[in-house]
């Protein structure tokens, strides 16, 4: 399509989904502007560790599993193609991550996460206590063993948020900060544009929700609620060069950026929309980052910060059709990096061809929850 001929799309939110849906549409020559309330990449996307492992949490075969892998199969051109257009590196690594058993229980839960996994085709080892090792030097000495999942990694999610509005409007795409909206505006049945907080009214063909933890706000009547799931994180300085992998305990994560911090992480909250970090997670996240990977004790204490993912009641997001003129992209909860790219893959092939090569059934705005997710851990 020839650029500037497509339809004009308002995007609602400059976080990592609204910014790859710009930059994926604003190439596909349509007439994209971005609304963002704060500064681009201001809420959960510049909070999120930026693991990028669909298997963590599948603990059965599921829609999410699937576009979370396809997500992946995606990232590493993603990723490269934005740092190439805006020339800020994302920082994507696809080292893979470990899941580390420190207790018997831990040990049994990885077990079945493996069994499954295995029997499904899934790209998963077992590695001995000692493999581990091998591979990371100077780990707990409680380690009994763990898996390893190769088809996984991490990038870092603030410079991908940035680089991913920089190719947005080199692409052509509007970004307009600072501008918060605070309603729809209705043309008879139909979504026709939004308006801003100083009364301004844009018109539009289509309109994209992709506020995070807010969007429930503007979504209307849906199946679904997007609700706020908080999480806090820890920022060590570590003496030592960053570890290749991505480590993972039921407890805490731990990811290794190249400038030497180390993110330990997370509590899953259900705290409104409260951002915060307590004493008892400093402890709990402290605790849990250092019996696992003991060479943290001679780290600096760096910093800390929560942020609000955008959580749904059974755990998927929301991506597709609302009514006649609105759309969503929203409630990615713990994968919303993972998931930028197969997003605006799937958001834009339904814009601009009205269908989508991957089913976007199991994610309608208007599916009937059937079962819980985001419990509370902290
Ligand atoms: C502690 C933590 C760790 C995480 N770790 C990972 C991880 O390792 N891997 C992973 O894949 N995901 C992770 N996540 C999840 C991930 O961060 C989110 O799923 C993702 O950032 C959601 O992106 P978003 O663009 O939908 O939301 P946000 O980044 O929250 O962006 C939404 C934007 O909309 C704006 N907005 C809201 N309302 C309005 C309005 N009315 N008008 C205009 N603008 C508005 C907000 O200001 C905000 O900038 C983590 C999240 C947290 C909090």
């Amino acid at each position: 399509m020839a650029r500037d001929a497509g339809p004009k799309v308002l995007l609602i939110g400059g976080g990592i989904i609204g910014c790859s849906l710009a930059r994926e549409l604003a190439g596909a020559g349509c007439r994209v502007t971005l609304l963002e309330r704060d500064r681009v990449g201001s809420e959960a996307s510049s909070a999120a560790a930026g693991i990028l492992c669909a298997q963590l949490d599948a603990e059965s075969p599921s829609p999410l599993l699937e576009l979370g892998m396809e997500s992946f199969r995606l990232f590493a051109d993603f990723a490269a193609g934005v740092w190439k257009e805006s020339g800020i590196d994302p920082e994507m690594d696809p080292a893979g991550t470990l899941v580390l058993d420190l207790t018997r229980e831990d040990e049994a839960a990885s077990r079945r996460l493996l069994q499954w996994q295995q029997q499904a085709g899934l790209p998963v080892e077992r590695l001995s206590a000692k493999e581990i090792a091998g591979v990371e030097a100077g780990l707990s000495d409680n380690i009994l063993g763990g898996l390893f999942f190769p088809r996984s990694g991490r990038v870092n999610p603030v410079a991908l948020t940035r680089a991913l509005a920089v190719a947005a409007r080199g692409r052509g795409a509007e970004i307009r900060e600072g501008c918060p909206v605070v309603s729809l505006r209705e043309s008879g049945d139909r979504v026709a544009g939004v308006v801003l907080a100083g009364g301004e009214v844009l018109e539009a063909d289509l309109v994209v929700i992709a506020s995070g933890a807010w969007s429930s706000a503007l979504l209307g009547r849906v199946g679904v609620a997007v609700i706020p799931v908080r999480g806090q994180m820890l920022v060590f300085e570590a003496r030592r060069r960053p570890r290749r992998h991505v480590l993972v305990t039921p407890r805490a994560y731990l990811v290794f950026r190249r400038d030497g911090t180390v993110l330990a992480g997370s509590t899953l909250e259900r705290a409104g929309f409260q951002k915060a970090v307590t004493p008892k997670a400093v402890m709990k996240l402290t605790a849990s980052a250092l019996a696992l990977d003991p060479t943290l004790e001679g780290a600096d204490f760096a910093g800390s910060w929560s942020g609000l993912r955008p959580g749904t009641s059974d755990g998927l997001p929301l991506l597709g059709p609302v009514r006649p003129g609105l759309l969503a992209a929203t409630g990615h909860y713990r994968n919303g990096i993972l998931l930028a790219p197969v997003t605006a893959a799937l958001l834009a092939e339904w814009i601009l061809r009205g269908k989508t090569s991957h089913s976007l059934e199991p994610f309608s705005p208007h599916r009937q929850p059937s079962f819980p997710a985001a419990e509370e851990v902290s």
